[in-house]
């Protein structure tokens, strides 16, 4: 199978939105009078971002996931994406399976494959995906001040836990294992909330590299800082129950380190106004996605963590970083 049969029976299907899709230089699309383009690109690299045993099915999901998760932080809604492709072989198993994930999670988010690029090389997965957001719409990460109160969507550190299982460092009865492994291999791209959240919230980023660090983005691109309350916190944990010490006891310090720093969630962090506390459930309601008022954003700069009695907690958790050490 050469590139371009390749292409052409993996990735070349009819276009709705845009005018031209893949086979010609350029794909063509016609933004919506009044909307600003909301463009973004994430790769994946194997060994780096994903095991290669990972079921390509998933890490075609995962690969579209990770990307539509920067739009929805931006309360924008997905139209288009590209695919630039490195892979050692042509292995049409793998190609179907792949394929069939990108495309299941982009159908269902009306969002389609315009064009990309295919080569041969060590595995690496990058896409660029465009939405549309109303004009001075977007949800920033500059947005947020003193006294606005600070918000998760849905769950966090179980994707994180499901690597310290593969790592061997935890283990997971079958079902939780099965659970948190979906975390980290299929993540659920929160679009509906941010559209929801447009002109509700007033700073927004996805969390993919950990709370701690994505917050902490807000933060400066805000001049603020912000206080989380440990006791919530960890409550967001989903397999909260399987975290123990040897003695059979709950190990809090590791649950908090997944939840603060874990990376891999693709949740949102969003500031809004107290005043806007009905308007954030009315928000999350709509989007069939739970939020959680974590703490709250304060003038002075830096992150605190505070415990359920109101003491601050001073150990330092750190968000993964590419380029750290
Ligand atoms: P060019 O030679 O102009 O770079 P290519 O030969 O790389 O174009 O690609 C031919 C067409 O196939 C283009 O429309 C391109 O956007 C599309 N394409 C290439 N790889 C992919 C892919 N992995 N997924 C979707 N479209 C692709
Ligand atoms: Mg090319």
């Amino acid at each position: 199978m050469g590139e371009f049969d390749l292409i052409d029976r993996f990735f070349k299907r009819p276009v709705t939105r845009a005018t031209l899709g893949v086979g010609d230089d350029c794909a063509l699309l016609m933004p919506t009078p009044g909307m600003q383009l909301a463009v973004s690109s994430d790769m994946l690299v194997e060994g780096r971002h994903f095991l290669s045993t990972v079921d390509p099915a998933r890490l075609g999901h995962k690969a579209l996931a990770v990307n539509l998760s920067d739009l929805a932080a931006c309360g924008a809604k997905p139209l288009a994406f590209m695919l630039a492709l490195a892979l050692p072989r042509a292995d049409e198993a793998w190609l179907e399976g792949f394929s069939r994930g990108l495309f299941a999670l982009a159908d269902a988010h009306g969002c389609e494959l315009i064009g990309g690029d295919t080569t041969q090389g060590p595995l690496n997965l990058c896409i660029t995906v465009l939405g549309e957001v109303p004009r001075e719409q977007a949800l920033l990460r500059s947005g947020a001040r003193a006294g606005d109160d600070l918000y998760v969507s849905g769950t966090l550190g179980d994707a994180r836990l499901a690597l310290e299982v593969f790592r061997g460092t935890r283990a997971l009865p079958l079902a939780a294992f099965e659970a948190a492994r979906a975390r980290m291999e299929q993540p659920t791209p929160r679009v509906a909330l941010g559209l929801a959240l447009r002109g509700v919230a007033t700073a927004a980023a996805d969390i993919s590299d950990g709370l701690v660090g994505d917050l902490g983005h807000i933060l400066k691109a805000s001049g603020v800082g912000a206080c989380i309350d440990s006791a919530i916190a960890i409550d967001l944990l989903a397999s909260k129950a399987h975290v123990t010490l040897a003695s059979g006891q709950f190990d809090a310090e590791a649950a908090l380190e997944y939840v603060l720093a874990g990376g891999d969630d693709y949740e949102l962090v969003f500031t809004a106004p107290p005043a806007a506390r009905d308007a954030v459930q009315a928000a999350a309601a709509r989007a069939g996605t739970p939020v959680s008022r974590i703490g709250r954003i304060e003038a002075a700069p830096g992150l605190r963590l505070v415990d359920a009695a109101g003491q601050a907690i001073t150990r330092r958790f750190a968000s993964f970083d590419h380029f750290a050490g």
